[in-house]
């Protein structure tokens, strides 16, 4: 079974995530690949990082259960292994919208899941503090509300993450009680 996190930019996801694949039970992370360069500080851990040309040359090859173009740079979710598709262990997809909307279509039964910050300037507080430039922050704050409102068009279950622990303890039991 695929659960899908997806919200804007600086929502949380990263920390939920990891949070929730520590605390369910069944449930693993699924780790994209992507062609931006990795963040100072961040875990080379965090995605596969590589090439435009062998992001493209795993495309070619069918390698992605689905990908998109986000903000100038790649990424995708590598086909996962039967035992999430057939089986009863689960799998986290931590991606954009344009991606989520891919895993639907593919698996309608997959359950999207929204993360929504308390408010957008709440939002515009947390992407200036994890040091976006300011360009990025802008573009990122206008592409959230379209995120939104996509996110919701496709069914989405949606989480305000006001409180870390209330949000990963909320949305541990929906995946716990959604999953096979
Ligand atoms: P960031 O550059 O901040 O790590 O990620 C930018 C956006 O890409 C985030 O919304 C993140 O969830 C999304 N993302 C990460 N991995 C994937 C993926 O495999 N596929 C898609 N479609 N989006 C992804």
């Amino acid at each position: 079974m695929l659960f899908v996190l997806c919200g804007p930019g600086g929502v949380g996801k990263g920390t939920v995530s990891s949070r929730l694949v520590e605390r369910v039970e069944n449930l693993d992370l699924s780790r994209s690949w992507t062609t931006r360069d990795r963040r100072d500080g961040e875990s080379p851990d965090s995605y596969v990082f590589v090439s435009r040309e062998a992001f493209e040359e795993r495309v070619a090859d069918g390698g992605f259960l689905e990908y998109a173009e986000f903000l100038g740079n790649l990424y995708g979710t590598p086909v996962p292994g039967d035992q999430y598709l057939t089986s009863d262990r689960n799998l986290l997809l931590e991606i954009e919208v344009q991606g989520a909307a891919q895993v639907k279509e593919r698996f309608p039964e997959s359950s999207i899941i929204l993360l929504l910050p308390p408010s957008m300037s709440e939002l515009e507080r947390r992407l200036i503090g994890r040091g976006d430039s300011s360009e990025h922050v802008k573009r990122r704050l206008d592409v959230a509300d379209l995120e939104i409102r996509t996110a919701r068009s496709l069914g989405a279950t949606e989480f305000v993450n006001s409180s870390i622990d209330v949000t990963v303890t909320d949305i541990a039991r929906f995946i716990e009680s959604n999953s096979r």
